[in-house]
């Protein structure tokens, strides 16, 4: 499976919140084997999340979107997720009945467009604050808010699956230019791929589909760079 991830705000454009939504997903979707190809942060403006939307969805297995649910003037994601698919957005009476029995609200209160959703999609509660979330085919639209994306994430985690990879780290003192011969070498004797993550240190991520084999290719590795110890 692979997916894509869509944040959406202006404050994320704008450098004034950084965009830890996306690295979280992008962490669990890792987790449970799915590859994640693209991260895309857009503006809160209708046509540019229907456009990316429409072709992410075309493209891969699963998108996911997060932000701009709320009910305030630039809390547009809904409607352009809904655009995306051709469909209008509507009060969803799930959401409603939801919002009403568990959360407690009375309709009445809601804010104007709260619980409408794209037409036809499955409503996902929020436990953790009020605007609901949605799936529209293979497209989930979570809150901005990280707490809330993340409980509403766990909700339908289960639905992300894929062929799961194992990574183990191995560090090293040495530059990266002085790595490549081993680089090489480890990826042609064992079923495993490498990163290399320069800092400080270099950061040599080890990855295979196989325990064993990242254990045995981050072992080979480690027994011939410098440690960081040295
Ligand atoms: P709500 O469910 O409360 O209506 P929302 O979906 O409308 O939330 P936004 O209005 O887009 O969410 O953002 C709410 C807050 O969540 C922002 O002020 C910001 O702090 C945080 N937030 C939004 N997107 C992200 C992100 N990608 N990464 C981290 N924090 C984010």
């Amino acid at each position: 499976m692979d997916a894509a991830i869509v944040t959406v705000g202006d404050e994320l454009l704008t450098g004034d919140t950084e965009n830890t939504n996306a690295t979280w997903l992008c962490a669990r979707l890792d987790d449970r084997g799915v590859d994640v190809e693209r991260v895309t942060t857009l503006p809160d403006r209708v046509a540019d999340i229907a456009r990316v939307v429409n072709e992410y969805h075309a493209e891969y297995d699963a998108v996911v979107v997060t932000g701009g649910l709320g009910p305030t003037h630039d809390d547009v994601t809904m409607a352009g997720v809904a655009a995306a698919f051709g469909r209008d957005v509507e009060l969803n009476d799930e959401a409603v009945a939801w919002l009403e029995e568990e959360g407690g609200y009375a309709a009445d209160d809601l804010a104007t467009g709260t619980a409408e959703l794209p037409v036809g999609a499955r409503a996902l509660h929020n436990a953790e604050g009020v605007a609901p979330g949605a799936v529209v085919e293979s497209c989930y639209v979570l809150p901005g808010v990280p707490g809330e994306m993340k409980v509403m994430f766990a909700g339908v985690a289960e639905e992300f699956t894929g062929e799961q990879t194992y990574s183990e780290t191995v560090e090293t003192s040495e530059p990266e230019s002085a790595l490549l011969d081993r680089l090489s070498e480890v990826q042609d004797r064992f079923d495993a791929s490498v990163g290399s993550y320069p800092g400080e240190t270099v950061r040599l991520k080890v990855t295979a589909t196989e325990p064993a084999e990242a254990r045995r290719a981050a072992d080979w590795l480690a027994e011939r760079v410098e440690s960081v110890a040295a």
